[in-house]
């Protein structure tokens, strides 16, 4: 098999399948249907105390809204609809309790699904969840959820959704390997930023895979080999052992200064999507938040993240950074990013769509809160936010506008906050690329989101792996449009950072120091290697690189270009 490597490494475990038709459809009469019926309460009383355990292991900053999800699924098992459906089955039709309960959950998916409300069709997961794991408890086999696997794994999926990646156990989630998702799709970045290796666009995976079998994956190559031969082990090996002691290696980059063999000083900042990730930016040597992905607060919860839990969290990171920068986005929603509770139509192309900064300025109340949220926060630390997805001038004015409102009412009630507004942008769009020297006088620094910027440069969909050729970051054109980006944040005197993934780009990093980037924010895992590349790095002999690059016509001559240079 063969997909798409959008994490780097290799990895050998057990293929742990995670399909999605794991329901009982089985039918079987029972004698005795009472005693059926009590075999289903002692289930549903099992299934109540696991939802109960999974909420208390919950990382204390996530718990408030992911509880919720769980909170809710107790009260579906409580369902007098459901109980009845269930009851009325075993007791009347002698039915086994498994296929009653299968049956039961069939009629509310499709309830849901038929409903015209966004909120209550986003609960047809929780009914699914629920009936799978009341069936496996009935029938007393392994249950398929992530955060229940105990052993070494490769988890074979069709996609991940945010909840189920965040609640992947690190520890034995070796791989993971998806029929779906591009290569910055957010389970993908979810994935970089835990160092589990990835890889995406297996057609048919779901159809191969076989659960349980030991496969070797190369999230470099996109290769999967299932069954590999005692040569195959061998050399995955031998990568293994290779791997273990670069790791070593790059040790000492974790905590050095990040300044090139000439002595010009740069950052390395690293992205994060919650609370949870800070303590390995820090024990990673992450100099600050170059990127904190707010989007996944509200992705978390059935309901919108309250102005006073962001407030937490925001204040909470901003402490435990002791200074360090904490450079917030203002919620990116859309796209691949899909937040039930916003109940956001489905749109035709929602990459072109209703997201981020167009959703937030026409929902002041929601953005104001936000926006409150980040200014109170600046109290107890160093903070900045930043607009996602800016093509006008006016978004950038009627957001500074905004958020002048939001200081003076905080000012007013005497809730302590920052003085000072700090309002970065992404440059992501075309349009603010191409007039960077403009929207340089409005902001007070910019953050290259390559990711984005890539697609929208080329027209090609990030999360499309047939175009995965044009979305490449070393296009030449791509390179001189941040360069134009830097040339223009300069002249202004504000600071030019890279946020996207093409700042973790090994042979592309001292492309970025001779251009002049001041900040490069990376997956965590990233940082010791991009510090390194850094350290060993003459900004001077970048620039002579750079000029030849910025001449180049393609993007396979750049990448091959590079690779001779920095190898
Ligand atoms: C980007 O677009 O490069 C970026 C950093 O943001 P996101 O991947 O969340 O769109
Ligand atoms: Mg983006």
């Amino acid at each position: 098999m063969i997909g798409i490597g959008v994490v780097p490494g290799m990895a050998k475990a057990k293929t742990y399948l995670l399909d999605e038709d794991a329901f009982l459809d089985e039918k079987k009469i029972v004698d005795d249907p009472e005693t059926e019926y009590q075999r289903f309460l002692a289930a549903k009383e099992v299934c109540a105390a696991q939802l109960e355990e999974i909420m208390k292991a919950m990382p204390e900053t996530m718990a408030a809204d992911s509880r919720e999800i769980f909170d809710y699924q107790l009260l579906l098992l409580e369902d007098t609809g459901f109980l009845g459906m269930i009851r009325t089955a075993v007791e009347n039709d002698h039915t086994n309790c498994e296929y009653a309960v299968t049956i039961a959950a069939q009629k509310y998916i499709t309830l849901f699904e038929n409903m015209d409300n966004d909120y209550l069709k986003q609960r047809t997961i929780d009914m699914v969840d629920i009936s799978r794991r009341l069936n496996a408890i009935l029938t007393g086999r392994e249950q398929k959820t992530l955060s229940g696997i105990m052993e070494d794994s490769i988890v074979a999926a069709e996609d991940l959704t945010p909840s189920q990646t965040a609640g992947i156990n690190r520890d034995r989630v070796k791989g993971i390997l998806l029929e779906r998702g591009g290569s910055s799709s957010h389970s993908v970045i979810i994935a970089r930023a835990m160092d589990i290796p990835c890889i995406v666009g297996i057609t048919r995976l779901l159809d191969q895979a076989v659960h349980g079998e030991t496969v070797i994956m190369n999230g470099t190559t996109g290769e999967v080999t299932p069954n590999p031969t005692p040569e195959q082990i061998r050399e995955y090996e031998v990568y293994a052992a290779k791997a273990e002691l670069e790791k070593q290696q790059l040790d000492q980059y974790r905590k050095c200064k990040t300044e090139t063999l000439d002595g010009a000083k740069l950052q390395v900042y690293a992205n994060i999507t919650s609370e949870t990730d800070v303590t390995a930016l820090l024990e990673n040597g992450g100099e600050g938040v170059g990127l904190f992905r707010t989007e996944f607060l509200y992705m978390a919860g059935e309901t919108l993240p309250s102005e006073e839990l962001q407030y937490k969290v925001y204040s909470s990171i901003a402490k435990k950074l002791e200074g360090k920068p904490l450079i917030i986005r203002t919620l990116d929603a859309g796209g691949d990013k899909n937040i039930a509770s916003l109940g956001i139509e489905k749109e035709e192309n929602p990459f072109l769509g209703y997201r981020a900064i167009r959703y937030c300025l026409d929902h002041p109340e929601l953005f104001k809160m936000q926006i409150a949220a980040v200014l109170r926060a600046g109290a107890w630390g160093n903070t900045a936010f930043m607009l996602p997805m800016i093509a006008t001038i006016d978004e950038v004015r009627r957001t500074r506008a905004m958020a002048e409102e939001v200081q003076a009412e905080l000012a007013s009630k005497g809730i302590p906050h920052t003085a000072t507004i700090r309002m970065g942008m992404m440059v992501e769009t075309p349009a603010a690329a191409f007039d960077a020297e403009r929207f340089a006088r409005e902001v007070d620094f910019f953050s290259i989101g390559t990711n984005d910027l890539t697609q929208y440069l080329f027209a090609a969909d990030r999360m499309n792996q047939r175009v995965t050729g044009l979305n490449s970051y070393f296009q030449p054109t791509l390179l001189r449009a941040i360069k134009h980006i830097c040339q223009c944040g300069k002249q202004n005197g504000i600071e030019v950072d890279i946020c996207g993934q093409a700042g973790e780009i090994p042979s592309l990093v001292p492309i970025w120091v001779a251009i002049g980037i001041d900040n490069l924010s990376v997956s965590i895992p990233s940082i010791p290697r991009v510090r390194k590349i850094i350290r060993e790095t003459r900004k001077s002999d970048a620039e002579a690189v750079l000029e030849k690059v910025l001449e180049l016509d393609t993007a396979q001559e750049v990448e091959r270009f590079l690779g001779q240079q920095f190898r």
